[in-house]
């Protein structure tokens, strides 16, 4: 199967943005079984991808000829999450069966049903990609100039890896992901992150939530609920292993919002109160939101700003 990502790989002048993907043959399924791989929580959406991938390539057929498992690593998010929707839909077809609690009357919606060739994608061109004034911050306090990016999968990983290893210096690694340079330099940024006051780092915080810096696949489905007649959101989870499961819907949460980043609350929470994730996924994101902001007061009065 043929398909188009949302953002692709710019290698020079090159730009890699159709890949040609396999279904999910037996040796996957052991990957979805490996509970070393889950228990990392996305360890399987790697392995998946590099055996899917048949073939990277420009729109004009010229093909990518470095290395794949390095290409994988340096697709922003909703390329992964185009490439997961696109595999299920190889392996089972576009029909997808899933259950959806109700967020007004907590009725279970069994059977919905969603066409994921239906799925609304939202193109990045080259040219926003490469638009770095669109991703430029100036900050307040120290006046420094940071230039931010997506996360990439590299990122995904290593922000796991930080709420796991180094819980000392979570909160700013975090940030320092989503920064691609300050003033200038690349190398380092960690470190010039983790210097910054406070307020430099809530400002990129917030701006980040207001830029686009990549493309979309809308995977939030309408729902009328059956039992309160009212409409409601649900969002597949398309890095949860069940999700390539034939019969098996997705893990049910709460309306998520494009600005909600459920990574990020995973690293978050585990650092401040040591909450393993399958807690955070039973909480919903309105309560996880109100406690971030709670626990951000807390900080700003501690520290004085307040
Ligand atoms: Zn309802």
């Amino acid at each position: 199967m043929k398909v188009t990502l949302p953002n692709g790989l710019l290698d020079g002048q090159d730009h890699f943005n159709v890949v040609i993907i396999d279904e999910l043959r037996g040796k996957q399924q052991n990957y979805l079984a490996d509970r070393t791989l889950i228990e990392n929580n996305i360890g399987h959406v790697p392995k998946i991808l590099d055996d899917m991938i048949l073939s990277l390539e420009t729109k004009e057929g010229v093909q990518w000829q470095g290395n794949k498992k390095e290409a994988v690593y340096k697709l922003p998010a909703s390329d992964i999450e185009s490439l997961l929707v696109k595999i299920r839909e190889n392996t089972f077809g576009p029909r997808y069966y899933f259950d959806a609690v109700c967020s007004h009357c907590g009725e279970t919606n069994k059977g919905l049903r969603v066409d994921l060739d239906k799925l609304k994608v939202e193109k990045f061109t080259v040219k926003k990609m490469t638009d770095v004034a669109k991703r430029t911050i100036k900050l307040p306090k120290s006046g420094k100039t940071v230039v931010v990016k997506p996360m990439f999968m590299q990122d995904m990983f290593d922000s796991l890896k930080i709420a796991k290893d180094h819980q000392d210096e979570l909160m700013t690694n975090i940030v320092a992901l989503s920064v691609q340079s300050v003033d200038g330099v690349t190398e380092g940024v960690q470190d010039v992150v983790k210097a910054l006051p406070l307020m430099d780092i809530y400002h990129i915080e917030e701006s980040m939530e207001k830029m686009k810096l990549e493309g979309h696949i809308d995977t939030d489905v309408q729902i009328e609920c059956s039992h309160c007649k009212k409409e409601f959101e649900s969002s597949l989870n398309v890095y949860a292993p069940d999700f390539f499961l034939p019969y098996q819907g997705i893990q049910e949460y709460e309306y998520v919002s494009h600005e909600d980043d459920l990574l990020g609350d995973y690293a978050f929470f585990g650092q401040v109160w040591r909450w393993p994730p399958e807690s955070i996924n039973e909480m919903k994101w309105s309560y996880r939101k109100k406690l971030k902001q709670a626990y951000r007061d807390h900080v700003a009065t501690k520290d004085g700003k307040k």
